[in-house]
C-alpha cells in the first residue's frame, strides 16, 4: 500500500492542534495509517499531576483499538503500517522509548515512522526489543499455585487517645 506521508503528517498536525499541553506547552500529535487504509490520530493529554500525562501515541494506539474492525480484517486487530509524530510546530518529532514499545506492540518492528530525513523502521529506533514471543518464550511455564487465601475481613491496629499501647481491633 502507497503511504500518503504528507496527508499523513497533515493528520498528525490537525491532531496536535487539539492537544491538552497547558504544562510542558508542547503540543504533539501522532497519526497512524492502518493495514486496511484507515487514518487513526491520538493528541497528548497532560495532568497537574503531572506523571500522569499521555503521549500522543498512547491515544492513537487507544483509537486504533477502539474502531470497529473493518469487514476485510475480520476479527484481526487492526494493525499499524506507517506513523507520523509531530510537535505543534507541524514539525517530526521522534516517539519517547515507552512509545516506541506501544508502537512495537501495534505495528510490530517493520512500523515505518517519520523523521525529518524521512520514514525508518521501529526496528531502527527500538533494536533489541522485547515482545509477546519473549513473553511467551520465557514465561514460568510450571506456574506456583496462587497464595493461600487470608481471611476476610480486616483488622486495624491504632491507638487510641490516651491509651498506653495499641489496640487491635478486627472486622470479619
Ligand atoms: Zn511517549
Amino acid at each position: 500500500m502507497a503511504i500518503n506521508w504528507p496527508e499523513l503528517r497533515a493528520a498528525a498536525i490537525d491532531a496536535a492542534s487539539r492537544a491538552y499541553a497547558p504544562y510542558s506547552r508542547l503540543r504533539v500529535g501522532a497519526a497512524g495509517l492502518t493495514g486496511d487504509g484507515r487514518v487513526v490520530t491520538g493528541c497528548n493529554v497532560e495532568n497537574a499531576s503531572y506523571g500522569l500525562t499521555l503521549c500522543a501515541e498512547c491515544g492513537l494506539v487507544s483509537a486504533l483499538h477502539a474502531a470497529p474492525p473493518s469487514a476485510t480484517n475480520g476479527a484481526a486487530p487492526p494493525l499499524l503500517i506507517a506513523v507520523a509524530v509531530v510537535a505543534g510546530d507541524g514539525d517530526p518529532l521522534l516517539p519517547c522509548g515507552r512509545c516506541r514499545q506501544l508502537l512495537l506492540e501495534a505495528g510490530g518492528p517493520a512500523l515505518l515512522v517519520d523523521t525529518a530525513s524521512g520514514p525508518v523502521t521501529l526496528a531502527d529506533l527500538l533494536p533489541a526489543s522485547f515482545g509477546t514471543a519473549d513473553l511467551a518464550a520465557r514465561r514460568d511455564q510450571a506456574a506456583p499455585p496462587p497464595p493461600p487465601q487470608s481471611g476476610h475481613g480486616s483488622q486495624l491496629l491504632h491507638q487510641p487517645q490516651g491509651a498506653t499501647a495499641p489496640c487491635q481491633t478486627s472486622y470479619h
